[in-house]
C-alpha cells in the first residue's frame, strides 16, 4: 500500500486491483447501472470536537458499523448522484459538480447534519476519479459517482447524531433503463405520496426514496417502468417521478415543468433543460400542472411530448400513462422529437463534444 498526499487534506492509499485489467475492461463492456463498482471510496469522518477530519481515498471495503449507530434506526442519511465522463481525446470531465456540493450542503443542513465544505465534497469527487480513472467507461457509458453521508454515533436517543461518516463510491454504468431510447410508462399513484409541504421532498435523503418503494413496486405491478407522484394535500398536482423531475411539452410553444417549493427535488439535470429549452426559444412555465390537465391536453392534442429528467437516465421520454381510471398515450407515445434533441445535446455537453458555452463541464487534471 501507498500513501501519499493528493492535496492538503485527502490522504491516498491505493491498493493494487483485485480485478486483472482484462477482467476490468470485459466488465466494462456491459456495466448494467449500479452493480459494478470501482476499486476505491472517499471517507471522511465528523466528530462535534474535530469537526470534518481524516478524509482519505481508500480502497473500497465493507464499512464496520456500531449496531446503534443512529442511522439504522432514525434515518440520517443523504447523498448525491453525478456522473464523470471520458471524453473521445480521453480528458475527463465532471457536469456542473458545484451544484451537487451545494445541494449535498443544503440537504445535510434540512436533515441536521453538519455540511460537508464544497470544496472538500469537489476535492474528493475529484480525488477518486482519478486514482479509479481505468475504470470510466467510453461512448456512451460513464462513471456514476455516489457521495453520501450517513449519522454513525452509537446513540439511540432521538436527537441530532455527534458522528458522521462521508463517503464517495463509484460505478460504471451504461443504460438506466433496459429499453434504451424507448419511451418509458408511468403509473400514477394517487394514494401513497412522495413529499408534504414542510417536509424532505427538496432534500436528497435516502428516506424519501424508502417512502417511495410501495409506490413504485404498485406500478412494477401494473406493468408500469416508474410510478409519478402527485401533491400530499389535494392528490391532484403532477409532482414527479421517484428520482426524476418531470417536463410537459405544448404545441404552443411552451413546456410546463412543476415548481420547485419545498416537496420536489431541485434537479440539476432539470435547472440544465430549462436553460437548453430556452435557448431554443421554448416558453418554460414553473407552474402547478394538475393530472387533469395533463389528461385533457393529451386527449386534445395539445401535449405533444412528455419526459422525466435526472443524472442516472438523463432524459427518458414518457409515452403510456396508466391510472386508476384508465390509461392514455403522451403524442404517439414513443420519445418525442425535442425529447431526443435535449437529450442528445445534453450528452453531447457532458462527453465534451460540444464546445461548453455555459461553463457547465470540469475537467479533471490528469
Ligand atoms: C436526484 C433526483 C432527481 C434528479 O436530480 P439530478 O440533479 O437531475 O440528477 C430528481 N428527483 C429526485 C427525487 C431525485 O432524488
Amino acid at each position: 500500500m501507498t500513501v501519499t498526499s493528493a492535496s492538503p487534506e485527502i490522504k491516498i492509499e491505493l491498493h493494487k486491483s483485485p480485478v486483472s485489467d482484462a477482467e476490468r475492461l470485459q466488465a466494462l463492456e456491459a456495466p448494467g447501472f449500479g452493480k459494478l463498482f470501482t476499486d476505491h471510496m472517499v471517507l471522511a469522518r465528523w466528530t462535534a470536537d474535530k469537526g470534518w477530519h481524516d478524509a482519505k481515498v481508500t480502497p473500497r471495503r465493507p464499512l464496520e458499523l456500531d449496531p446503534a449507530s443512529a442511522v439504522l434506526h432514525y434515518a440520517q442519511e443523504i447523498f448525491e448522484g453525478m456522473k464523470a465522463y471520458k471524453a473521445d481525446d480521453g480528458r475527463i470531465l465532471l457536469f456542473r459538480p458545484e451544484e451537487n456540493a451545494r445541494r449535498f450542503a443544503q440537504s445535510a443542513t434540512r436533515m441536521a447534519m453538519p455540511p460537508v465544505p464544497e470544496e472538500l465534497f469537489l476535492k474528493a469527487v475529484e480525488a477518486l476519479v482519478r486514482v479509479d480513472k481505468g475504470w470510466i467507461p467510453s461512448g456512451d457509458a460513464s462513471l456514476y459517482l455516489r457521495p453520501f453521508m450517513f449519522a454513525n454515533e452509537a446513540f439511540l436517543g432521538v436527537r441530532p447524531a455527534q458522528e458522521y461518516v462521508f463517503c464517495v463510491i463509484a460505478s460504471p454504468v451504461g443504460a438506466y433503463f433496459k429499453g434504451g431510447a424507448k419511451a418509458v410508462s408511468l403509473w400514477v399513484e394517487t394514494e401513497y405520496t412522495r413529499a408534504a409541504s414542510g417536509g424532505t421532498g427538496a432534500a436528497k435523503c435516502g428516506g424519501n426514496y424508502a417512502a417511495s418503494l410501495v409506490a413504485q413496486a404498485e406500478a412494477s405491478k401494473r406493468g408500469c417502468d416508474q410510478v409519478v407522484f402527485l401533491d400530499a394535500a389535494e392528490h391532484r398536482w403532477v409532482e414527479e417521478l421517484g428520482g426524476m423531475n418531470v417536463f410537459f411539452v405544448m404545441n404552443d410553444g411552451s413546456m410546463v415543468t412543476p415548481p420547485l417549493g419545498g416537496t420536489i427535488l431541485p434537479g440539476i439535470t432539470r435547472a440544465s433543460v430549462i436553460v437548453l429549452a430556452e435557448e431554443r426559444g421554448f416558453r418554460v412555465e414553473q407552474r402547478p400542472y394538475s393530472f387533469a390537465e395533463w389528461q385533457e391536453d393529451a386527449a386534445s392534442g395539445k401535449l405533444v411530448e412528455a419526459f422525466a429528467c435526472g443524472t442516472a437516465a438523463v432524459l427518458a421520454g414518457i409515452g403510456l400513462v396508466r391510472h386508476a381510471g384508465g390509461e392514455f398515450l403522451v403524442g404517439d407515445g414513443q420519445t418525442g422529437k425535442l425529447t431526443s434533441e435535449l437529450r442528445q445535446q445534453l450528452v453531447s455537453l457532458q462527453k465534451g463534444v460540444t464546445n461548453d458555452v455555459h461553463g457547465w463541464t470540469r475537467l479533471i487534471p490528469a
